[in-house]
């Protein structure tokens, strides 16, 4: 048997250089390799977006033609909506009872992420428990590998504890994953906060017109010690030389100009001039074929149906071995 990925975003917005380095990349990669379903998870969207519902859709096919744009073959690769794959919420019920509350409380990004949302009316079940629904959204598809952000760690080690659970409880039906992280584990964000989000509004978009990166990188944060560009500065932990180390082809340039910024003879403005050029020939042929995808939605719709009734079927699949080892089979049908 082909070994398979499973792998997906939220519908919050368009993607961005962060989910490339940390997850798309590798998914283009190894597309061929792998039966690969990539999950549009809008059910997880909604666990903190619940008052937005009006949001998902045209969302979906921001990130569906994100996909598309940085090389994901619908051939070979399946998109796939997790609220109409239903199976999935009936897996998240049955895996509750091989979760206590304590190991929920100790996940890391869990915690960073609920404190981060400041949630005011109280903290919703549904976003607490994401992390059961999320293991649900693997092993349905059985996945081996799952290519992830650094931030995703905890999560997969809690499906590998759920499946090892429900292996020895019941029979043994799941695969216990292994999570892959990206040549970046964790992009900063462009406010040189930890990590580049949707909903942080400190990213830059792969679909974002060349004016709109300039902007983006302008306004980057740099070295917050270095107040004159005749200063030494300092490039480690410099969210503007993280970016060059990623995005800028030319190692030369990017050596010479750290070695100019620990001097103090480049200014902030040439260094980041440098960078949206590098950042430009990058994103242009993404932004070109995501143009070029976004005038034919109905043809991204095919697509996504197309995968979700794929991976439906998938789904339905891995219940009916589910529910047998459950001892759900009645005999009352
Ligand atoms: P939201 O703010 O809505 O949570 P997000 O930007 O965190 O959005 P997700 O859809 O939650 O994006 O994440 C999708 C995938 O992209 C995950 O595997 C995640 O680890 C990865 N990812 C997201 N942001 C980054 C980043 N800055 N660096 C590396 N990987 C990232
Ligand atoms: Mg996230």
């Amino acid at each position: 048997m082909q070994r398979r990925i499973l792998t997906g975003d939220r519908p919050t917005g368009p993607l961005h250089l962060g989910h490339y380095v940390g997850s798309l990349k590798n998914r283009v990669a190894l597309q061929d390799e792998y039966d690969t379903y990539i999950l549009i998870a809008d059910i997880q969207a909604l666990t903190d977006n619940f008052e937005h519902p009006e949001m998902l859709e045209a969302n979906i096919m921001e990130v569906a033609l994100d996909y598309l744009a940085v090389g994901l073959d619908p051939n070979k690769v399946k998109f796939v909506v997790q609220s109409m794959v239903p199976e999935l919420t009936e897996l998240t019920i049955y895996f509750m009872n091989l979760v206590t509350t304590a190991t929920l409380e100790r996940n890391p990004t869990l915690k960073a992420e609920i404190q981060q949302k400041n949630f005011t009316k109280g903290l919703p079940v549904g976003f607490y428990t994401y992390p059961i629904s999320q293991a649900a959204d693997i092993t349905i598809f059985k996945a081996h590998l799952v290519p992830v952000g650094e931030d995703q760690l905890p999560m997969i080690e809690q499906t590998r504890e759920i499946v090892r659970r429900f292996n020895r409880l019941y029979d043994k039906v799941l695969i216990e994953p292994k999570a892959m992280v990206g040549e970046v584990a964790r992009l900063p964000g462009t406010d040189g906060g930890a990590k580049m989000s949707k909903t942080l509004g400190n990213c830059i978009n792969l679909g974002d017109p060349p004016e709109m990166v300039r902007k983006r990188v302008m306004s980057m944060f740099t070295d917050p010690t270095r107040i004159h560009p005749t200063d030494p500065g300092h490039v480690e932990g410099n969210p503007v030389f993280t970016y060059h180390d990623v995005f800028n082809p030319d190692k030369a340039e990017v050596e010479e100009l750290k070695d100019r910024y620990r001097k103090g003879t480049v200014g902030d403005v040439e260094v980041k001039e440098r960078l949206y050029k590098a950042l430009t020939e990058f994103l242009a042929p993404i932004r070109a074929r995501r143009v070029e995808l976004a005038a034919s939605p109905d043809d991204v719709r095919d697509i996504i149906r197309e995968g979700t009734r794929k991976g439906r079927a998938l789904a339905q699949q891995t219940m009916d071995e589910v529910r047998a080892a459950m001892k759900l089979r009645y005999a009352l049908g």
